[in-house]
């Protein structure tokens, strides 16, 4: 399972002072899991060292200028990174972790500098090689090293990565509706977590009340089910997920028992305790009374569990 990601992050010396930006959490753990694609478009058209870049913007237009004699490199920056994404493959990547503040591989809130002295910077810039890889692959899962020290983000992005490459796995196997339904059953809940909306529409394109053909139904669900998993899940949408998963068990567990986990799950709501802590407990319940519907379903169990997303109640918001 491969992620695209800016070579610093693993510790290359590619950095424009010869540096490098090695992030533990990525080569640590998710290396466990991924294995990684590294690109570096600076390394491609500079030596290294080189002097910076950075984003200037100059009468309301922003060009790539290097910060110390302030030459206009927008041109050649702005080619290798369209020629690196052009060379990669539609089923290539499950995801990218771009490197945050850079005015190549820095996917928001890049630093524009003034061109006069007295300016005023702002923080709206996006990179080079980060925009063409967003035009490319608009849902392609994509953060920054230092957003994925945000349980939130971190949780939301690696649902995203697994759900991303399990769609793809499907749309390579040749599917049949039944294929799909099936499929679609799965995610019902982790959809629903994420948008009703989402949830409402895609149950809709499944049912397929007007007949029409099999790839036309396949196109419009990849389409709408790489927009749902790309919204953040909330604790709002998540808990109503738990109180509907709790409806299939309710009458066959005791007065006490529902007590104590209807508390478990307000004290979710509430920020007390971890989403970790109630899947828990229903997981008891659906293995106890062997629900295969729950079983099947991904929101259950969305990526490995030692990656401990659900351990933190900051994951949720
Ligand atoms: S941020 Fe991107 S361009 Fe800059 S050194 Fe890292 S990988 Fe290379």
């Amino acid at each position: 399972m491969k992620l695209g990601i800016s070579s610093c992050l693993l510790g290359t010396m590619c950095r424009y002072d010869g540096g490098h930006s090695r992030d533990k959490f990525i080569v640590n753990q998710l290396s466990e899991y991924f294995e990684f694609d590294s690109f570096c478009p600076e390394r491609l058209v500079f030596p290294t060292p080189r002097p910076a870049i950075r984003l200037v913007r100059s009468n309301g237009i922003v060009s790539i200028r290097t910060s110390n004699d302030n030459k206009d490199v927008t041109n050649i920056v702005t080619k290798i990174s369209k020629e690196l994404v052009e060379k990669i493959e539609d089923n290539q990547l499950y995801g990218f972790i771009l490197k945050s503040k850079s005015p190549t591989c820095g996917m928001e809130r890049v630093k524009i500098y003034p061109d006069k002295k007295n300016g005023q910077s702002e923080n709206v810039g996006i990179g080079a090689f980060a925009k063409e890889l967003k035009e490319k692959f608009p849902y392609l899962p994509m953060e920054e090293e230092g957003r994925l020290g945000d349980p939130w983000l971190r949780e939301n992005f690696l649902m995203q990565v697994f759900a991303y490459k399990s769609l793809f796995e499907l749309l390579q196997s040749n599917p049949s509706i039944n294929d799909l339904v099936e499929f679609h059953t799965s995610y019902k809940y982790l959809i629903y977590s994420k948008s009703h909306d989402s949830y409402k529409n895609l149950g809709n394109i499944v049912a397929n009340r007007d007949k029409r053909p099999l790839n036309v139904v396949l196109e419009d669900y990849k389409s709408l089910f790489l927009e749902a998993i790309s919204q953040k899940g909330t604790i709002k949408n998540t808990y109503n997920v738990l109180l509907h998963i709790y409806g299939y068990f309710k009458k066959n567990i005791t007065k006490e028992e529902k007590e104590e986990i209807l508390e478990t799950m307000e004290d979710f709501k509430k920020e007390i305790i971890p989403l970790i802590a109630v899947i828990k407990i229903i997981k008891l319940y659906v293995n106890k009374f062997d629900i295969e519907y729950l079983k099947k379903q991904v929101f259950l169990k969305p990526y490995p569990k030692e990656l401990a997303l659900r351990s933190k109640v900051e994951a949720y918001r």
